[in-house]
This record gives C-alpha cells, sequence and structure tokens, in this order.
C-alpha cells in the first residue's frame, strides 16, 4: 500500500476497508462522510456503552440511537488526532447533529489506523458526549484526568481524580 507521498505503508487485510480516505476522497470539502466509520462507531456503542448501565454510557446509547452524533473524517487534524465538539448554532441550524465526531485522516493513515485502533479513537471521543447537569443541556465530558506521567512515577497518586487512570493501567498490565 503507497500514499500520495510514496511511503509504503504495511497493513493487514482485514483492515484495508478501515483505511482513512485520501485527500482526492475529500474534493472541495475538509469533511467527508463514511459508511465504514459510521458503522464501527454503532458497534463500539453497541459494545462498550449499551452494556453499561450508568447514566453516562446510557447518555451515549440514547444519543447515539436517536442519530444526535454525526462521525466524520477530517482532512487534516493538525495537533489533534480526533475530536468530539458540539457545532455551532449556525451549523445547527443548518441541519447539524447535536455531537460531532471528527477522526483525522491524515492522522489516522500515518499511523496506518485499522479497526482496533480506529475503535479505540471512536470511544474515547464518544466518552466526550455528554449532558451539562446543571443546565439539562447537550456537553462534552472532559477527560478523567489531566497529568503528566512523571508526576506519578515521582509522587504516586496524590490527587483523588488520579486514582481510576492508574488502576485502569494496573488492570491492563
Ligand atoms: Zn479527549
Amino acid at each position: 500500500m503507497t500514499d500520495p507521498e510514496g511511503v509504503s505503508v504495511l497493513i493487514a487485510d482485514e483492515d484495508l476497508r478501515y483505511q482513512a480516505p485520501l485527500p482526492g476522497d475529500f474534493g472541495q470539502h475538509e469533511f467527508v462522510e463514511s459508511e465504514v466509520l459510521r458503522e464501527l462507531a454503532g458497534e463500539v456503542v453497541a459494545e462498550f456503552f449499551e452494556p453499561r448501565e450508568d447514566w453516562q454510557h446510557q447518555t451515549v446509547s440514547r444519543a447515539w440511537a436517536s442519530g444526535d452524533i454525526t462521525v466524520l473524517w477530517k482532512l487534516r487534524g493538525g495537533r489533534a488526532l480526533a475530536k468530539c465538539m458540539l457545532p455551532p448554532a449556525l451549523a445547527r441550524y443548518l441541519g447539524a447533529k447535536t455531537w460531532l465526531i471528527w477522526v483525522a485522516a491524515d492522522h489516522a493513515r500515518e499511523g496506518a489506523y485499522g479497526r482496533e485502533k480506529l475503535s479505540a479513537v471512536l470511544h474515547h471521543e464518544l466518552l466526550h458526549v455528554g449532558i451539562d447537569i446543571a443546565s439539562g443541556k447537550p456537553g462534552i465530558v472532559p477527560h478523567d484526568a489531566e497529568v503528566f506521567a512523571e508526576e506519578i512515577a515521582d509522587h504516586g497518586v496524590w490527587r483523588d481524580d488520579l486514582l481510576p487512570l492508574v488502576m485502569a493501567c494496573r488492570d491492563v498490565g
């Protein structure tokens, strides 16, 4: 497999359908829809959100089921691999869904992302889908913790919000 810059990328056959689109596939646009990406997001919701009965995961399941989340490829991600956002009011007026998740096609291609990594990216972004408790309006859930590896290495679990993160790391060995 060769990308437009002539860099060879090794990719497993079963991952071929998950390959990010090439710049030419975007035409004049910055975003492009993808049945494959949408299907994969649906599978991630079914596997990781629907079975979990807490409010946060069920919020995501319901939002997905009612078509309130759009998943798109983005031509270039800049510093971001992917993003979950609330489209601005004008975009909403013009028909945008409540939440927009985009995945950067350039980064996914460079990283030769297949099904597994794309699932992880989508899982991460879907975890950002939420409702602001105070206002009851759609919101973006912040990360569990913002942290440097060095501070944990040198000071251990010194903040309560670091504990779930450290426990999850232990679980995966
Ligand atoms: Zn994030």
